[in-house]
């Protein structure tokens, strides 16, 4: 089988998600183009790089959704309409 190229794949870890995947380019360092956008979008507001700290973020979050979804039953509203009320300045979608 010499005939037979053997394709070398680079997998290289997200810096955003930590999957591995096959950059296109070898500067490649997001799996797509989205968690690109999401890690330059957060480089923009925490000024730092990013180095899988969105998994930090995350907890932050998941702290805040408890705080909000608390602040939502004492209001008698569930936290989607509390979110949507009070914390969505528009919906996207
Ligand atoms: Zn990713």
């Amino acid at each position: 089988m010499a005939t037979e190229t053997v394709k070398i794949e680079i997998h290289k870890e997200c810096k955003w998600c930590g999957r591995y995947f096959s950059p296109d380019r070898s500067n490649q360092r997001y799996c797509c183009q989205d968690h690109q956008i999401k890690a330059n979008n957060y480089r923009r507001q925490y000024g730092d790089d990013i180095i899988l700290k969105p998994k930090k973020a995350m907890c932050d979050n998941m702290k805040k959704i408890s705080a909000i979804a608390r602040a939502a039953r004492e209001e008698g509203m569930s936290y989607g309409k509390y979110v949507a009320k009070y914390l969505l300045p528009g919906s996207n979608s």
